[in-house]
């Protein structure tokens, strides 16, 4: 079986990314993928300008004059037009443009007036309380790369340059079928032996969040037949098929027997739990993920094997995970041999310290521990059962800008 880490870059290596590029509106490019590096076509800010309420000057006054004299007014959007002569200063607020001669702005709260004079009363530093221009980004500077997730952060900045539309990615059009004969579609009453089907829901779920298309092919049948007609039609309608059960060694699990036909399968087996039977191979003009049928599993394996894979065709630069120790408050049952991505519940102690306990019974199929849970723990393929107090390193759900 293979490690997690070898089989994650052996996909990874393997997929050949090639998507297309098309123009769209800055305001519906969330979640789409930046095709081409962005250069700020402009200063950022434009202009020199003040940070605070308050009144610019030029600090080298301060040394002859006790006070300055108030000549004029900045405002956000109406610039003062004028000199401003040795002795003077200028009300200004936040936003609006340092006149010509000034160099500094005090804040408000640090003066004492008196009709057109103004007292400061506190020290000051030349350049205070000023944003200069082109202080965050010069003209022609490189602001994002090509491959960038568009997030409401993003937009922000692009906004902020200007930019009413961007190159990016067409998304990947992503098939998705469920196998099992026991499965039933939401809706309709479950007979003895039957469960609803849920694996279809997370997944395209999941997809919907990465902003791919989804081809939704239903429930499947555990017959061979159906299966490779199934994969027929979607290795011509769809970039990536995903599966979800009957990818393991069973006398119903037909996926791995169909894909040898019609494709070729790179690996089937991981030692990752949950999810050891995970199909990663090609049909002639798709990629093929067979996710396992167990609900945790096939959630699980979609977002460490599935997502990175499907970034990597979309053209995305896949985040790295962000792996942070925490302390286990519960011990934890692991056995050697899997690197394991346990459901846990993170949260800071007393003492500002992370923490984490795990959401109880780790049934593969017990979408509950899923939802308890704000965290993995992950577990390496060698460690054993963990103790109260030991440090774990445990991985956050993805965070709110994200
Ligand atoms: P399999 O991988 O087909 O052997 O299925 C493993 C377990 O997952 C069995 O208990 C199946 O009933 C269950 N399972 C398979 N597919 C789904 C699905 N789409 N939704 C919910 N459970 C499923
Ligand atoms: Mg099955």
């Amino acid at each position: 079986m293979l490690s997690y880490e070898i089989a994650l870059q052996e996909a990874l290596s393997s997929v050949v990314s090639s998507p297309q590029v098309e123009s769209m509106l800055l305001k519906d490019s969330l979640g789409r993928v930046l095709a081409s590096d962005i250069y700020s076509p402009m200063n950022v800010p434009p202009f020199s300008q003040s940070a605070m309420d308050g009144y610019a000057f030029k600090a080298a006054d301060l040394s002859s004059y006790q006070s300055l004299t108030v000549t004029g007014q900045s405002l956000a959007g109406h610039p003062f037009i004028g000199e401003v002569k040795q002795g003077q200063c200028i009300r200004i607020m936040t936003g609006a443009v340092l006149p010509a001669g000034c160099d500094s702005v005090i804040m408000q709260e640090q003066v004492e007036t008196d009709g057109e004079e103004v007292r400061f009363q506190a020290t000051v530093s030349q350049g205070q309380c000023v944003r200069a221009c082109g202080h965050e980004y010069e003209q022609g500077e490189l602001v994002l790369e090509k491959g960038c997730v568009i997030s409401p952060r993003h937009i922000a900045l692009l906004a902020s340059l200007g930019c009413k539309s961007i190159d990016v990615f067409t998304p990947l059009t992503v098939a998705i079928f469920s196998t099992g004969d026991e499965l039933v579609e939401l809706g309709q009453p479950i007979e003895q032996g039957q469960i609803y089907d849920s694996n279809r829901y997370s997944l395209i779920a999941q997809l919907a969040k990465l902003n791919y298309l989804v081809k939704d092919y239903g429930i499947i049948a555990d017959c061979p037949k159906k299966i490779e007609a199934a994969f027929t039609r979607a290795n011509n309608e769809a970039d990536v098929v995903i599966t979800s059960g009957g990818v393991s060694v069973g006398d119903a699990d037909y996926t791995k027997e169909v894909l040898e036909k019609l494709g070729n399968i790179e690996f089937w087996r991981i030692a990752v739990k949950p999810g050891k039977p995970l199909a990663f191979g090609y049909l002639s003009d798709s990629v093929f993920l067979g996710l396992p049928g167990n609900p945790v599993s096939a959630m699980v394996t979609f977002d460490k094997v599935a997502k990175p894979v499907l970034q990597k065709l979309a053209g995305e630069v896949s985040s790295t995970s962000l792996l942070q120790t925490a302390i286990v408050s519960s011990p934890l049952k692991k056995k050697a041999g899997r690197l394991e991505f346990q459901r846990g519940f993170a949260s800071t102690n007393d003492s500002g310290e992370l923490s984490v306990i795990s959401t109880g019974s780790q049934g593969s199929g017990m979408v509950g521990s899923m939802c308890a849970a704000n965290c993995y723990i992950v577990l390496p393929q060698e460690q054993g059962n963990v103790e109260a107090g030991e440090a774990v390193l445990i991985e956050l759900f993805a965070a709110n800008l994200a």
